[in-house]
């Protein structure tokens, strides 16, 4: 994307997850940007990349994106194309969790094909990126003639904000997943590969659900947050720069939009981003919680012969809630360095080898994985506050 470039954002209102009022609000913000036609040409071969973590994630939670909100946008693609085929990487477990999550009903109403990335497989792809050279990506996204992309609006513990440019993580294979979490430690690292990735994929459209958003300790461990709003839009990068608006966060404190806006792969900067539709100022929050301040931006804002004692002594950690562990193990087979494993029928976590990637807090569905900061920390919280949003408006 050239310097210089605009965007245009679409908003709908959708009061909750009722398939005909959420159908009418996309097909509405579709039609907006030119509708559905403009987008792809009849009969093309659609990937859908939805936002779905491991089970189980059952809907109302707010952890996946809404398998009704899916189903909407699955409804304005087939009046083009019947090649639709949805999916994300799902850990094998006891439960489909397709089934938990509703996808396997919805796919099966509409007739569309749902795989779990892991089992369609990952091709290796070369990537001029800031960070990576190479990545191994799923099968079904490279080959498909485009990706559509449906994040959910959530906030991210080790990101701050997940939307369409985090969303895209989920076309690694997971075991790359864990091993990338452990290699790109560093903010400037891990937000440079995932607009790298970004950059690889360019989905062709972006419609986030935010229909009922989660606030806190996302992605998996927040609340839900009823908000009422679709975004659609060609670029993902504008969407995830909109829906930080929405929920007063100031776009461009979100490294991957900030780093996908310097490098023209999207834009991020509200005043080059055209809103149409809803009214943006009508629809945004000034109250939305967002979750503790990472150890990684803490070290980042520290002077280097500070940073060590700042990561051990002020920033945010897990911990294990003994009460509420049932010993499941989701923790110790996604943890990257070995610092999650079970004991006695109850996980523990190593703090020395802990890395404080938070992919056991991701993973867990029985908030079983508190994050918490040393006294020190809370006795410092205030200076630790995450950066509040201007009042940026387009
Ligand atoms: S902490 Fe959570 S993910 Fe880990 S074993 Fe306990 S319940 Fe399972
Ligand atoms: S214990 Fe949790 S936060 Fe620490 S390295 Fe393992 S997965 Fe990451």
């Amino acid at each position: 994307m050239a310097s210089g470039e605009r965007a245009v954002v679409a908003l709908g209102r959708a009061s909750g997850y009722e398939e005909a009022e959420l159908r009418a609000a996309v097909e509405g913000a579709l039609d907006a940007l030119g509708g559905v036609e403009g987008l792809f040409r009849g009969g093309a071969r659609v990937f859908v990349k939805v936002n779905h973590l491991s089970p189980p994630s059952p809907p109302e939670r707010a952890i996946v994106t809404h398998p009704h909100f899916a189903a909407a946008v699955l409804s304005a693609l087939q009046d083009l194309t019947p090649h639709l085929t949805v999916g994300d990487d799902l850990h094998p477990s006891a439960e489909d969790g397709f089934a938990v999550s509703g996808y396997r009903e919805v796919c099966s109403r509409l007739g569309v094909r749902l795989v779990n990335l892991r089992e369609t497989g990952f091709v290796r792809v070369p990537v001029d990126g800031a960070v990576l050279r190479e990545a191994y990506l799923a099968r079904e996204a490279i080959e498909a003639d485009f990706v559509v992309n449906l994040p959910k609006l959530k906030t991210h513990s080790l990101t701050l904000f997940t939307g369409a440019v985090k969303n895209l993580y989920g076309l690694l294979p997971g075991g790359l997943r864990v091993a990338y979490h452990g290699q790109y430690k560093g903010p400037e690292e891990f937000n440079g590969l995932l607009v790298d990735l970004y950059a690889v994929i360019r989905p062709a459209l972006t419609v986030m659900d935010g229909v009922v958003a989660m606030e806190g300790a996302g992605p998996a461990g927040g609340h839900p947050r009823p908000l009422g709003v679709v975004l659609a839009s060609r670029d993902g990068v504008a969407v995830d720069a909109v829906a930080c608006r929405l929920i007063g966060l100031d776009p461009l404190a979100v490294r991957t939009t900030r780093y996908a806006h310097a490098r023209g792969v999207g834009v991020g900067d509200l005043a080059a981003i055209e809103v149409v539709g809803e009214r943006l100022e009508s629809m945004a929050v000034q109250d939305f919680k967002l979750p503790p301040l990472p150890a990684g931006e803490i070290v980042g804002r520290a002077p280097r012969f500070l940073a060590r004692w700042a990561t051990s002594g002020l920033a945010v950690r897990p911990a294990v809630v003994g009460r509420a562990c049932v010993g499941c193990g989701a923790c110790a087979r996604i943890c990257p360095t070995g610092a999650a494993r079970l004991s006695g029928g109850k996980a523990r976590i190593d703090r020395r080898a802990c890395i404080r990637c938070m992919c056991c807090h991701e993973v867990c569905r029985y908030g079983a994985i508190a994050l918490r900061r040393p006294v020190l920390g809370r006795a410092l919280r205030p200076l630790l506050r995450r950066p509040r949003p201007r009042r940026t408006g387009p």
